[in-house]
């Protein structure tokens, strides 16, 4: 689905991603940790295309995306969740998963005004592509609720369901489980696994929380000072002295 090779980020004489290097597989969970600082969401940053690349390529689904721009690769199917959630309070659970449906450009000005109907059937099809990505992820009953009225843990459910509704084929999560109690921890756990069955998806996420890290990826990639120091499964991960010296202290995770 992507693949990295080489990529740099530096911001003056700071080097916050250094010639950083992976693949990501279709279907496949890979976890990033690190300390804070690391370059974790940096490199979110770059494979989203926020930020430019001070070096390195990357291709995504057989194509080079080095010089696309943000929205380019969104519409070719990477889509992004951030650290804090960024739902629109003032509109519907519905709405907001609508907004993910990406409806700017896809008709003009001259066709808003007069291809009326074309408008009002693109429309009719994106409430209802929405309301289907509620239901299969079981969140059809806070339908028409307002963000702020929701608990936490569902909140973030529906900032995903918002990001996937356009069927991504790679999705991004930045620190999904940060401000969730120890239960909503494990509703989340279940959620990415259903969206990564029902939705055919890869996945990226960054994650202090180890039991989110280790019960749900397949590979885990830690960072250090921007440089990869470990690589593996979840239980070489946890053994790896490298790890145990950089990131947690003696302990195990
Ligand atoms: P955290 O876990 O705290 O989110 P992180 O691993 O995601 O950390 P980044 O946010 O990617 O780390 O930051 C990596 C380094 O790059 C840090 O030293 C940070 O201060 C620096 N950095 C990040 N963004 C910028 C920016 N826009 N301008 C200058 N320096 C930046």
């Amino acid at each position: 689905m992507i693949t990295v090779k080489e990529l740099t980020k530096r911001y003056g004489a700071h080097t916050a991603v250094d010639a950083l290097s992976f693949t990501v597989d279709k279907g496949q969970i890979y976890g990033l940790l690190g300390p804070n600082g690391a370059g974790k969401t940096t490199i979110f940053n770059l494979l989203s295309h926020i930020y430019d690349y001070s070096e390195g390529r990357v291709t995504f689904l057989g194509r080079d995306i080095t010089e696309s721009d943000q929205v380019q690769v969104a519409r070719m199917g990477l889509s992004r969740t951030f650290q804090n959630t960024r739902l629109f309070a003032g509109l519907s659970v519905l709405d907001n998963v609508k907004v993910g449906l990406d409806q700017a450009g896809r008709y003009n000005l001259f066709e808003a005004m007069f291809l009326l109907p074309r408008r009002q059937r693109e429309e009719r099809r994106i409430a209802e592509e929405a309301s289907r990505c509620l239901e299969v992820l079981n969140l059809s009953q806070h339908s028409g609720a307002r963000p702020a009225t929701l608990p936490y843990g569902i909140q973030r459910r529906v900032e995903i369901a918002r990001a996937i509704a356009s069927r991504p084929r790679v999705l991004l999560l930045d620190e999904p489980a940060a401000g969730l109690n120890p239960e909503e921890v494990l509703a989340l756990i279940d959620f990415i696994r259903l969206i990564k069955e029902r939705f055919q998806l890869s996945i990226l996420v960054i994650e202090h929380r180890m039991d989110l890290i280790m019960t749900l990826c397949d590979t885990i990639y830690v960072q250090d000072f921007g440089r990869t120091i470990a690589v593996g499964p979840p239980a070489k991960i946890q053994k790896d002295p490298a790890v145990l010296a950089a990131y947690l202290g003696e302990e195990e995770v």
